[in-house]
């Protein structure tokens, strides 16, 4: 990493995890600019935490399964602050249904946002990270795409697909000095999981040894850490912020 203002890209940066990440990398010094498809009404909070930790951060409405839209914004951001230290690729979708009513537009959509977005996103941005030989990249997967999930074979399968997108990238751009490295959240408090009734929520806590669901910033604090100098001798691995579930 070199001295001086960092930067960091974030997709799905809006809400959720990805707005986590992004006010706790504002808070570690990085320049930040995220994406999502549509602005939030409370983007001037994020500009106001930029200004208090005296950095900047830009928001732009893309769409990561749209490639060229993804590559003008890399080009865009990484002019606008001044290059690229750092990639989250964070946006995701889910579309829970059982494999016998899935339809193939189903299927697409979720595999296409969360495995081809990050595809999509990582292409845009490798060879800037090449060529500056250095920096990080920090994909989202999540605990069902290591252990499966009712309901969610499109899901754990494109979450499956990013631990093996980014184990292949890691061993292929190390010798360039980039890490990639994957955190694996279990329940986390969002949007995504607020529809979950409370049957449901309780019977998920009842298996977490931690005995609670987990806060986007527990995520944050972990991508923060595997994104930053710290994390320096670590590549190619997945980190599951889950409670202990996966125990
Ligand atoms: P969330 O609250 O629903 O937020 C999703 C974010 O992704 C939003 O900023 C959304 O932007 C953005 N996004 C979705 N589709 C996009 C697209 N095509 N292009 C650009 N941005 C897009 O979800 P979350 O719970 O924070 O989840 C964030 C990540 O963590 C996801 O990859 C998810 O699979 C993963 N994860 C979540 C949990 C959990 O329990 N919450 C557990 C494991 C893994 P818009 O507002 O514009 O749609």
């Amino acid at each position: 990493m070199p001295a001086g203002p960092r930067t960091a890209l974030v997709t799905g940066g809006s809400r959720g995890i990805g707005r986590a990440v992004v006010e706790r990398l504002l808070a570690d010094g990085y320049d930040v600019g995220y994406c999502c498809r549509t602005m939030p009404a409370d983007a001037a909070d994020l500009e106001r935490l930029a200004d208090k930790h005296g950095v900047r951060v830009h928001g732009t409405a893309v769409d990561v399964t749209d490639g060229t839209a993804v590559r003008a914004w890399l080009e865009q951001a990484e002019e606008r602050l001044g290059g690229l230290d750092t990639l989250v690729t964070n946006a995701g979708i889910v579309r829970d249904m059982p494999l016998a009513v899935m339809g193939r537009e189903h299927w697409d959509a979720v595999v296409g946002t969360n495995l081809t977005g990050t595809y999509t996103v990582c292409q845009a941005a490798v060879m800037s990270l090449m060529r500056r030989r250095g920096g990080s990249i920090v994909a989202v997967s999540s605990v069902a795409g290591l252990r499966g999930n009712a309901t969610q074979t499109n899901y754990a399968a494109s979450k499956a697909g990013i631990v093996g997108f980014a184990k292949s990238l890691a061993k292929e751009v190390a010798r360039f000095g980039i890490r990639v490295n994957v955190v694996a959240p279990g329940l986390i408090e969002t949007d995504m999981t607020a529809g979950l009734d409370d049957k449901a929520r309780r019977k998920v806590v009842a298996d977490i040894p931690l005995r609670r669901t987990g806060r986007a910033e527990e995520v944050a604090d972990a991508v923060a850490f595997l994104a930053s100098d710290r994390a320096a001798y670590i590549t190619g691995q997945v980190v599951r912020i889950d409670g202990g579930i996966g125990i």
